[in-house]
């Protein structure tokens, strides 16, 4: 939230979009629900309350012009007016609307955004979104609502790996058409989801001059630490998504050099079993994947989507030296540790 040393002066600023105004009794509001942010200011005259419930219904207005209408006093104005700043429930007026591609032009994203970083009420956030690149392999029911997730939260570029055919059980999740199954899963999953994000640029490819942000991989039973020898040469952060026989397996998620990697996962799983690697190359072999059933898949592809959007936004996803695994029925992610594993050479131990 906004620190006290670098408030601005309130008379530019607006309330926070998202941030309700609540009455509390006379002379006493309220602002947000949240436990780690909300507000109560008490002691305010019966103008003082009137202008900050009305700033919370004209959001277009600066907190100064609001205030002048209701009568308030400069003094008081300026007084409430920093500690709002102070506990970050003021944005600046935008003097222009950044370029954003999320949905709706981030009306129902930018207010949650802007309520957990200080940035201009979550505009700034969905602007950098706007030229982030992600790519997502394995294109079934999970990998194709991820993309969607993806697209609907505003990132710029999706690139889309799975020439495998689409399956009847790709269906039923607003992705895929029935006149799609058989055909390429990357070319049909672009087509559909290329007619309803037209501003996101979709590719099949990775360019080397602009490599990608983060990959996602929806894995069948197991994943092999070999799938990510390039990106963990070339740095690039990487999630593995690992479909069971009626659980997900988010992580780890690898920001390579610092946190554990999937041949971490491997080593640990090889100390507890030492049977493991016999098992991973039968699964690796198993003709027929898993069924993504339903409840799993969307529950993945909103999981992955928020580990994704995390890193993006600039914070540490929660399956960053975790897995997160989703079991049914009931459906509810577990946090799993899982630490660098002592002979894996992927991270460098701090001096
Ligand atoms: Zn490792």
């Amino acid at each position: 939230m906004a620190s006290s040393s670098t408030s601005p002066e309130p008379a530019a600023l607006r309330l926070r979009p998202g941030a309700p105004v609540l009455g509390r009794g006379p002379g006493e509001v309220q602002l947000g629900t949240d436990s780690r942010w909300s507000l109560v200011l008490s002691g305010l005259a019966d103008a003082e309350t009137r202008w900050l419930t009305a700033s919370a219904t004209t959001q277009h207005a600066s907190l100064e012009r609001t205030a002048a209408r209701h009568r308030v006093e400069d003094e008081r104005r300026r007084e409430i007016g920093t500690l709002l700043a102070d506990c970050g429930f003021l944005v600046p007026s935008p003097r222009r609307t950044p370029d954003v591609l999320a949905t709706a032009g981030g009306a129902a994203d930018a207010p949650v955004l802007g309520a957990l970083l200080p940035d201009g009420g979550g505009m700034v956030t969905l602007a950098r979104r706007a030229v982030r690149r992600v790519g997502v392999s394995g294109l079934g029911r999970i990998g194709a609502m991820l993309a969607a997730h993806l697209a609907t939260a505003g990132v710029g570029t999706l690139v889309l790996d799975d020439d495998s055919p689409v399956q009847v059980t790709d269906l039923g999740t607003g992705t895929y058409r029935q006149t799609d199954v058989g055909h390429r899963r990357a070319a049909r999953l672009e087509a559909a989801l290329g007619a309803r994000y037209p501003r996101t640029a979709w590719a099949r490819t990775w360019h080397a001059d602009a490599l990608p942000d983060v990959v996602v991989a929806v894995c069948d039973r197991v994943v092999r630490p070999e799938t990510f020898t390039l990106l963990m040469s070339a740095g690039i952060p990487h999630l593995p998504v690992v479909v069971g026989e009626a659980d997900v397996t988010l992580g780890p998620f690898v920001l390579p050099g610092s946190t554990a990697c999937t041949a971490c996962w491997h080593r640990h799983a090889t100390d507890a079993d030492e049977r493991w690697p016999e098992l991973v190359d039968q699964l690796a072999e198993l003709p027929a994947a898993p069924g993504q059933e339903t409840v799993l898949s969307v529950t993945a592809a909103a999981l992955a989507a928020g580990q994704v959007l995390a890193h993006l936004d600039g914070t540490r996803p929660a399956a960053a030296g975790a897995v997160l695994e989703v079991t049914l029925p009931e459906a509810v992610a577990r946090t799993r540790p899982v630490e660098a594993h002592p002979a894996c050479p992927c991270t460098v131990p701090p001096r």
